[in-house]
């Protein structure tokens, strides 16, 4: 059960030392409450209470920094099993699979692929996290040299698979420090797994098929001083898969079975419905998935898929208001306004770019709503329109005064004409007829 802030707020010393990084023992009691803090920021509190207030503040599911650098990528720290109870925070890392059986050229190439591939949607680049090499020759030298090759390719979060201990640690002297997963710790071999993940910094997987002895063993593990987990419930089947993953969330936000609190590995490369495991991996609370290369349109897919699963539900992604120019506009470019909901946005964007007409985009705040929801709601208005010209100075952008506004805000055309003074022409509904419209309605 959850301590409340003030619950909190008792047991610490009260000093107000700000030695936490916070001002107050209250602000750091909130923060605590919130999952945001640690309870080891603070000097003063004893063994007793350490036990008390860790057992209930800290995030029921472990977060976890996979790699270092640029590419590395945080999992975990998860609070909700529904998305509209409050956002998903982490989103899982999708590492493409190489073997080490492939030739040098064919897993360079994969991993050339993960370090530049990228495309973007809504405004943000959407990539691949890493690399997940698999030793399916069995050889220790060469897995080594399968990972020396990705190495030697590219800065990027890894996977490291293998049945044996020698064949992980042979691959472990090219990594550095750079801390890959090694998957996995078992009944039978965790302790030198643990042995090594502690002797090279690694994050490591604890794979069990059933969840009594999941949990069993990545207490075991931790006991042994490796913090830093991920659990693989080995599922056998999409079905198999929904059902522990589910459990294992449910039981770890709920702190039921703390021992469970850790993020969920997933091999989707290793079964037939690959897309299908991919997909419900994002989904269904997988944190670290690996899979096979995906073709083009089941990579924009699943990237896509995960970029809607962890935006916040809650919150519309937005532009920030202002103009913003299309191609280079002179003084007598049309102006077309709309709202700060970054889809329209970037639809509109697109479609203004493929006119070839330069022209300005005037984006007003609209708090992230859509043409249509801000008309209705009234957060679309005449005296936001005025006020936003004011502004960001629009008069000294163009030499004209004419809006273009969209065909949804139409029935404002005439009250944003009296309150500016600006001629408002009524654009398309629909952002794909702007290019038409503009080519026959723009004279100047
Ligand atoms: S370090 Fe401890 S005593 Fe000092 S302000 Fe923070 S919570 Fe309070």
């Amino acid at each position: 059960m959850a301590l409340k802030a003030l619950d909190i707020y008792k047991i610490l010393p009260k000093k107000n030392c700000k030695e936490c990084g916070d001002p107050t023992c209250l602000t750091f009691a909130m923060k605590l409450a919130a999952g945001k803090a640690d309870v080891d920021l603070c000097p003063y509190l004893d063994d007793n209470a350490k036990s008390v207030l860790g057992a209930t503040t800290r995030p029921p599911i472990r977060r976890l920094k996979i790699g270092i650098g640029e590419r590395s990528f945080t999992v975990g720290e998860e609070f909700v099993l529904y998305r509209h109870d409050k956002t998903f925070n982490n989103p899982p890392g999708i590492m493409l699979r190489v073997s080490d059986t492939q030739s040098r050229d064919e897993i360079a190439s994969v991993a050339a692929r993960v370090r530049d591939e990228t495309f973007t949607r809504v405004g943000t680049g959407l990539m691949f996290n890493g690399i997940t090499i698999i030793n399916s020759s069995k050889s220790p030298q060469v897995f080594a040299k399968a990972v020396e090759t990705v190495e030697n390719t590219a800065d990027l979060p890894l996977v490291l698979v293998a049945e044996t201990t020698d064949a992980l640690a042979a691959a472990l002297v090219h990594c550095g420090t750079y801390r890959p997963i090694i998957h996995a710790a078992t009944r039978s071999n965790y302790r030198e797994m643990c042995a090594l993940a502690k002797q090279h910094g690694c994050l490591l997987v604890v794979r069990a098929p059933d969840l009594d002895d999941l949990a069993i063993l990545a207490k075991d593990c931790a006991a042994e001083g490796v913090q830093d987990l991920l659990l693989d419930p080995a599922p056998q089947s999409l079905n198999d898969f929904i059902v522990r993953s589910t459990a294992i969330r449910q039981l770890a936000i709920t702190r039921t079975v703390p021992d469970l609190g850790y993020p969920v590995y997933l091999d989707a490369a290793r079964n037939a419905l690959r897309d299908a495991y991919l997909a419900l991996g994002i989904v269904k609370y997988a944190s670290v998935i690996i899979c096979d290369p995906l073709s083009p349109e089941a990579t924009k897919a699943s990237l896509t898929l995960r970029q809607n699963i962890y935006t916040d539900p809650q919150k519309p992604i937005q532009m920030n208001p202002g103009i913003y120019r299309i191609g280079s506009p002179a003084k007598d470019a049309p102006v077309l306004l709309t709202v700060n909901f970054s889809l329209t946005f970037f639809t509109l964007e697109g479609y203004l770019e493929s006119s070839r007409i330069p022209c300005f985009m005037f984006i007003i705040d609209t708090e992230g709503l859509s043409v249509l929801t801000a008309v209705a709601s009234g957060k679309f208005s005449e005296t936001l329109v005025r006020d936003a010209i004011k502004k960001f100075g629009l008069e000294n952008e163009v030499s004209h005064r004419t809006l273009i506004i969209p065909g949804y805000a139409a029935p404002l055309s005439g009250r944003i004409e009296e309150t500016t003074g600006w001629k408002v022409m009524v654009g398309p509904r629909d952002a794909a007829d702007i290019g038409e419209f503009l080519h026959e309605e723009w004279k100047q």
